[in-house]
């Protein structure tokens, strides 16, 4: 028989490991709902299961998809048995364990749109966009506290000039800068040890220009 066919509650109830979203750390989640797709020819079985999964020490929502076929089996002659390969994806994507800083919501909108879609990159394993990401928000900054010059370079500068910059901070976001660059122009990939570090200091900006100014506010009324 071949043909697609839908189950639902399949997975009800059962555990998986996941990073929560809210706890930031792996947590059990349990099944709260799920749907199963699968698809049947003679030689061929691919399984997907959509499940809503429930962090059991918050509470926190998120959505997990396992793809799984017979063609990913193989063979361990060492414990004889069959293993499988399971594609697991978890939504909001967490993978890279990148979570957005505390106080994110203080940011100016365009400010925040660019910092959201560094994250997404970041964790979604896309290392030249990430790259070209941290360059963009770098640009979306400049441009919200009035740096004034041409070029991205001189920007930079006037922000030390302002104030808004320490001269290490400023150094750094050149060596972004840079990284940036070479997203955009040789489409090459910044290593995760360059990403990590520019959004740590992105972090680090975007807390001193916004989020303690804004926090100091409403702490020392
Ligand atoms: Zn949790």
């Amino acid at each position: 028989m071949s043909g697609h066919s839908y189950e639902t509650g399949k997975t009800n109830g059962s555990v998986h490991k996941a990073v929560c979203e809210s706890c930031q750390i792996e947590q059990r989640h349990i099944v709260e709902a799920s749907a199963r797709s699968r698809w049947d020819s003679d030689e061929y079985t691919g399984i997907t299961e959509f499940e809503v999964i429930r962090c059991l020490n918050c509470d926190t929502l998120s959505f997990r998809k396992e793809a799984s076929n017979s063609e990913d089996y193989w063979y361990d002659p060492e414990t004889e048995e069959y293993t499988s390969h399971f594609d697991v994806s978890v939504y909001p994507n967490r993978t890279a364990g990148r979570f957005k800083i505390d106080g994110h919501y203080h940011l100016p909108p365009d400010v925040r749109a660019a910092y959201e879609e560094v994250i997404s990159a970041v964790n979604g394993g896309q290392p030249i966009l990430a790259g070209l990401g941290v360059r963009v928000l770098i640009e979306v900054i400049c441009r919200d506290r009035n740096a004034a010059g041409k070029s991205l370079l001189a920007k930079i500068d006037d922000l030390k000039a302002k104030g808004v910059l320490t001269h290490a901070g400023a150094d750094i976001l050149h060596k972004l800068r840079s990284m940036g660059n070479e997203s955009a122009h040789e489409a090459k990939p910044s290593s995760d040890k360059q990403i990590s570090l520019a959004m740590d200091v992105v972090d680090n900006l975007l807390q001193s220009v916004y989020i303690h100014p804004n926090e100091a506010k409403s702490a020392f009324k």
